[in-house]
Order: structure tokens, then sequence, then C-alpha cells
């Protein structure tokens, strides 16, 4: 896996060069822990660079770009997103740790944002609004200015899609700051900008430390708006910084979602949903079902089934494409043993299978718990590695009481046959998507996203994302 451009360089004003720390980070491969190459350091120095090369970028060519025009450069970018496929999934797969598969699988998804945000630009429109006799009153949807973006390791080129590909489709200019951790798609989609003809300063990527780069960008007062995807404690952070430029933030971050699953419902057609949304990406996915609740009649079956399907899990590199790959550095890995020391005894239903331990990658393995109480830490707090716990419930209202009982609000789903129990569901669980009989609708680009509580706040995806990244303008014109 050799990029096509130089890892050490970032990408400021339509053109690479090198940080001006003039130092670079290591890049891990995860399946080995081994260090495949160097990203550069970037830091403040950068970030007021990427921030003045994007302003220029508003009042220049960009700026002077129609919303279709925009809507066919971002269409552009999505071709040459796919001519650049097998490259762009090796790239992820090394640098994130995921099978090569889930990773082809993110390349089909960048495109498609780039696909539905191009079509989309010029589709935004404003309204006239009826006034007083003597007024003609309309509204215009007007870009925020420059946008800050801060993306984690765990799906880069989904994330980046969803954030930069609405954000420039309104016309804004964009100063992305990759995870340290996972960085490569990052500067590949910069290049492809380039490839494309995106206009100078339209997207800048500066890789660099959250702490350097990441808080330098967010405390920025040239940044209109920022969007943000990781953790909580980040989250707050990037929130009160940009509290002091009193500006918007769109906050992703996280959750312990729960899959609810009634008596009545078609187990054939759940248990692959059931299975798949916990370990997908080694369970490091921000909308992982990570808890499956069970009606109480048939919660030793689903127990008994799931427990098969984890057994039968392998575990290993991520280009030998199995089910899961290593986590993405040995920190996590500290997270989530600490996390599994804390199940009971017993409680650990059943476990899937390393294939290649001695490689010095970030493996655990896949882990399903039962038996314990809904307020158990495993059962609250988000692990973020392929750790699912199966709780018992019965009737609608401790599904719901359970459901709800975490301090996140982000994916849900319900699987039952019946219709008018579905309705009821759908309006009860707390979440900012709830799935009847299926779970992620596999990504879903048109679909606004997002959380309610510690998940978060904002949606992205969908058209809601382009009303985010804009500003609304209201025009009141008195002709008499
Ligand atoms: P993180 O929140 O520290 O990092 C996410 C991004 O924020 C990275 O680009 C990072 O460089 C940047 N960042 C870090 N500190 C910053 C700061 N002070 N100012 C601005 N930007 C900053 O997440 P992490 O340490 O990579 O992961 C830790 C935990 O976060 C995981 O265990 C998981 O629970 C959660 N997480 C959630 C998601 C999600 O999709 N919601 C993604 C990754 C991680």
């Amino acid at each position: 896996m050799t990029p096509w451009f130089d890892t050490t360089k970032v990408f400021i004003d339509g053109a690479w060069r090198a940080p001006a720390s003039g130092d670079t980070l290591p890049l891990e491969d995860p399946s080995t822990g081994q260090e495949i190459g160097r990203i550069a350091r970037g830091t403040g120095a950068d970030i007021d660079a990427a921030v003045a090369a994007a302003e220029r970028a508003l009042t220049g060519d960009w700026g002077r770009l129609t919303a279709a025009e925009r809507g066919r450069l971002l269409m552009h970018m999505g071709q040459l997103v796919q001519d650049h496929a097998d490259a762009l999934a090796e790239m992820e797969a090394t640098d994130v740790g995921k099978p090569l598969t889930q990773a082809r699988s993110d390349v089909t998804a960048l495109a498609r944002y780039c696909e539905f945000y191009g079509g989309a630009a010029d589709k935004v429109m404003g309204e006239t609004i009826p006034f007083n006799a003597g007024f003609t009153v309309y509204t215009l949807r007007e870009p925020h200015g420059v946008t800050g973006h801060i993306v984690p390791w765990n799906y880069p080129m989904q994330i980046i899609g969803r954030s930069i590909g609405a954000a420039l489709a309104m016309g804004n200019a964009c100063v992305l700051k990759p995870a340290e951790e996972a960085c490569l798609t990052a500067l590949a989609i910069a290049d492809i900008a380039r490839q494309a003809g995106l206009p100078a300063g339209a997207l800048n990527v500066v890789p660099g430390l959250g702490a350097e780069a990441g808080a330098a960008l967010t405390a920025h007062k040239g940044i209109h708006h920022v969007s943000f995807t990781g953790s909580v404690p980040t989250g707050r952070l990037v929130q009160a910084a940009a509290a002091q430029n009193c500006v918007p933030v769109t906050l992703e971050l996280g959750g312990k979602s729960p899959q609810v699953v009634f008596a009545d419902a078609d187990l054939d057609a759940a248990l692959p949903f059931l299975v798949n949304a916990g370990i997908q990406n080694a369970g490091q996915t921000c909308s992982a079902a990570s808890r499956i609740l069970v009606e109480r009649p048939i919660y030793d079956e689903v127990c008994t089934r799931m427990a098969a399907a984890y057994r039968a899990l392998k575990v290993g590199p991520a280009m030998e494409d199995l089910n899961v790959g290593p986590l993405i550095s040995a920190r996590q890995k500290e997270i989530v043993e600490g996390f599994l020391a804390k199940a009971p005894k017993g409680s650990i239903l059943a476990e899937g299978e390393v294939t290649n331990i001695a490689s010095g990658g970030h493996y655990v393995r896949p882990t399903l718990i039962g038996g314990l109480t809904p307020d158990h830490v495993l059962a609250q707090q988000e692990i973020f590695g392929p750790v699912q716990v199966v709780l018992p419930f019965e009737g609608e209202d401790e599904a719901t009481e359970i459901a709800n009982g975490t301090d996140y609000g982000l994916v849900a789903s319900v699987w039952t046959r019946d219709g008018a129990r579905q309705m009821r569901m759908a309006r009860r669980l707390r979440a900012g998507q709830v799935f009847i009989n299926n779970y992620g609708a596999a990504g879903g680009v048109e679909l606004p996203f997002g959380g309610t509580r510690l998940s978060g706040h904002g949606r992205e995806k969908g058209f809601e994302a382009l009303y985010a990244f804009s500003s609304l303008k209201t025009v009141a014109a008195h002709h008499g």
C-alpha cells in the first residue's frame, strides 16, 4: 500500500506543502502494530494559513461559482473516488485496520456523498413570505463562510464525505483536521479535489494532533461553523472553544444504541443485523448496536443463536478480510480490555476466534455478554469495541425504559411484526434515527443522522445537512 501522494505534507490553498513545524508523526498499521510511514504534524501556523486560504477562496474563484458548478465539481470528485476505489479501500483497510470488504463499502459511501450533495447543490431554495402590503419578502440560503471539520479515525472516508460534501455543496470553504491515528484517505480526498479542479482554498486538509491542530482550528476566530465527530470529552472542549466565537457546532459523539426484539419478530431476518451492527468495524462505530433488548419468551433462543454466530466470527489482519479486524490502537485495546475485565463471572455467553494473535496487532475477541442488569457499566457506557450485551425485558413499557435508560440517544431499532407496535415504539424510543425491522439501512447517505443528549446535537447527512451548513438570510423589500 503506497499512497500516490506525499503523506508528510499538508494541503493548503490547492497545493501540497511541508507543515510549518517541519515535523512528522508516525503512521501505524493496527493489524501489525508496525510503523508504516510518517504523516505531517500540522500545528496552529498551518491552521492559520489554511483559514486564510479558505477566506480568500470565498471571495475568489470558489465563491464566484454557481450552485450548479459546485455540484458538478462534487460529482466529478465522486467519479474520481470510484476511479481510485482500489487504492482508497486498501489505504483505509491498512490505516484503520478494517476488513477490506468494509473499507470498500466506505469508498462506495464516499462516492455516493459526492454524488448526492453534488446533485443537491442547486436544489436548495428559499421561500417567499406573505407580509405587509407594499413588501416582497424572501429568504436566501448562504454559506456560513469558513467551516472547520474535525473527524475521528473510525470511518474517515464516510465522515469526511458527509461533512465536506454538504459544506462544499452550500459554498462554504473547508478546513479539515483528520485524526492522527488514520488520515491517509483524508489526504487522498484532498488530492482528488485537486484532480477534480476544485478552486484553491475551497478544501484544505491539515493533519496533526488534536491538542495542537485540532484545538487551533476550533478556537480560530476565522471559523464560522464547526463540525465535530468523536468522543464526549473532546466534544465538550470543541463546543466550549466554539462558544468563545459564538459559532454553531454540530456534535456527533457516539452512543449505546439498542435493538429491541419482540417475541413476534422474524428472528431469521433479525439475527444478521443484531450481530453485524455490534461487530462491524470491530465495534468502533458511533451507531454500533451495543445493547440487544429481547422480550423474555425468546431471550434464551436469541442468546443461543447470537452465541453461535459469535463463535463463528474470525478476527485477523484487515487485508485477510475476515469478519473483524484489529482495534485502532494499543490504547483502544487497553480501554476495551478494561471494560471486559468488568464482566461478572459467568456472564460471557460466547467469544469469537482471533486467528493471528502473533502479529502484534491490536486484536480483542468479539464478546457477547448476558445476565447483566441494565444499569451495569457494560450496559451503560460506550465501549467502542466488538462487545454486545443482551438484556431481557417484558412488554413495551419496560423495553422503552431500558432502551431510553442511558445518557445517549443516537440510533435504535425495533423488531416486531405488529404494525401498531412499530409506530408506538418508533415514537417512544429516544434516538435521532429509529429503524423498523432493519438496522442502519446500509448507511443511507440520504437519511438525516445525529443524536440527542450525550450523543450530541445537530444533524448530518441527507438534505438536513445542507441547512446546517448554511445561514438563512431574510430579504424584506419595500416597494410601495
Ligand atoms: P477524540 O474525540 O479524542 O478524537 C476525535 C478527533 O478530535 C480527532 O481528530 C482528534 O485529533 C481531535 N481532537 C482531539 N482533541 C482535540 C481538541 N482538544 N480540540 C480539537 N480537536 C481535538 O477521540 P479518540 O481519542 O480518538 O477516541 C476516544 C473515544 O472517543 C473512543 O473510545 C470512542 O468512545 C469515542 N469515539 C467516538 C467516535 C464517534 O464516531 N462518535 C469516533 C471516534 C471515537
